[in-house]
């Protein structure tokens, strides 16, 4: 059936509960397979600081092509990895994979960029997450300041005491931790003055609205200048249009990233943007 749907045509059987479980156990055991057959590959999505339009990171961003349904979007496969756990293996793929293109970045002459790669609940809470982390930058040659892990607020949420301690010891090996998707979880100002993170992002249904609807412009504005007052970086995702773009840098964000400027995309093209341009206009 999912064959005849065409390779690059991913669809959600919706015919009967039935078919909805034999089709999350097909996920999960070709996703079982997925690292070994590298069917994996991870795309970049610039982050660019706002003063200056100048490309300051990459978010590493996981992409499948399944060889039966085609490209399948993460949120249809990272919460089933979670779940079965999974995820835990997949996570080292990404993070020795986004940390080695990194590397090969720099080797080439390209000035430093700081690489962006997400961690899902279930690898935060492993007990070696830290040794893990810092080995696979270490193996592939790369400064701990280029490394930025970015874990969700409702991750941090979870257990507040653990993720307090397993970001210290991040932040002992100098590596950065941003906090995403911030503001649609139990985001309580007390939480964010003990957790000793570097970087807040701003989730992309704040910036949607943020210059259509009042709250929206109002959360947005208060959250960018707490996170000054608690002397964060403040990244806004999901910048779309040039009016977003404006309100954001009025209000003194730090760094944007969004389709404005670029989607993700695969290595190859990130670096030829590299080798073209270094740098936005933002006004
Ligand atoms: P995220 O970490 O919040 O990543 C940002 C998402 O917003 C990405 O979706 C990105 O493609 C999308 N995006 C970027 N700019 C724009 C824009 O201007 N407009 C809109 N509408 N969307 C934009 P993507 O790549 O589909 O990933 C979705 C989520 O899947 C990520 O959200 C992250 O939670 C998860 N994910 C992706 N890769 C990984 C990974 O390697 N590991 C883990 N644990 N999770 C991952
Ligand atoms: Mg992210
Ligand atoms: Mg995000
Ligand atoms: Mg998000």
């Amino acid at each position: 059936r999912a064959k005849e749907l065409g390779r690059n045509n991913y669809q959600l059987y919706t015919e009967s509960m039935n078919q909805k479980v034999f089709q999350r156990l097909d996920i999960e055991n070709s996703l079982r397979r997925a690292v070994e057959r590298e069917e994996f590959v991870l795309f970049y999505q610039p982050q660019i600081d706002i003063r200056n339009g100048k490309i300051v990171g990459f978010e590493a961003l996981l992409r499948w092509y399944h060889p039966d349904y085609g490209l399948v979007p993460p949120m249809e496969f990272i919460p089933i990895a979670e779940e079965s756990g999974i995820i835990v293996s997949i996570g080292e793929w990404v993070l020795k994979t986004a940390c080695m293109q990194n590397k090969k970045w720099i080797d080439s002459g390209l000035e430093p960029h700081l690489i962006a790669v997400n961690l899902s609940a279930r690898q935060f809470q492993q007990n070696n997450v830290v040794e893990m982390i810092d080995r696979i930058r270490c193996e592939a040659g790369l400064g701990p300041e280029l490394l930025e892990l970015e874990i969700t607020e409702s991750t941090a949420m979870q257990d507040l005491d653990l993720t307090i301690d397993v970001v210290n010891q991040l932040r002992k090996k100098g590596i950065r931790v941003s906090l995403d998707d911030f503001g649609i979880g139990y985001s309580s100002l007390n939480y964010l003055k003990q957790l000793p993170i570097d970087t807040l992002k701003i989730d992309k249904s704040f910036v949607r609205d943020i210059t259509a609807n009042s709250k929206e412009e109002a959360i947005a504005k208060s959250v960018i200048s707490l996170a000054h007052k608690l002397n964060l970086t403040v990244v806004a995702e999901g910048v779309e249009t040039k009016e977003q773009l404006l309100f954001l840098k009025e209000e003194g964000c730090d760094k944007v990233q969004g389709y404005l400027f670029s989607k993700p995309l695969p290595a190859e093209e990130i670096e030829k943007m590299l080798r073209e341009k270094e740098r936005f206009i933002i006004d």
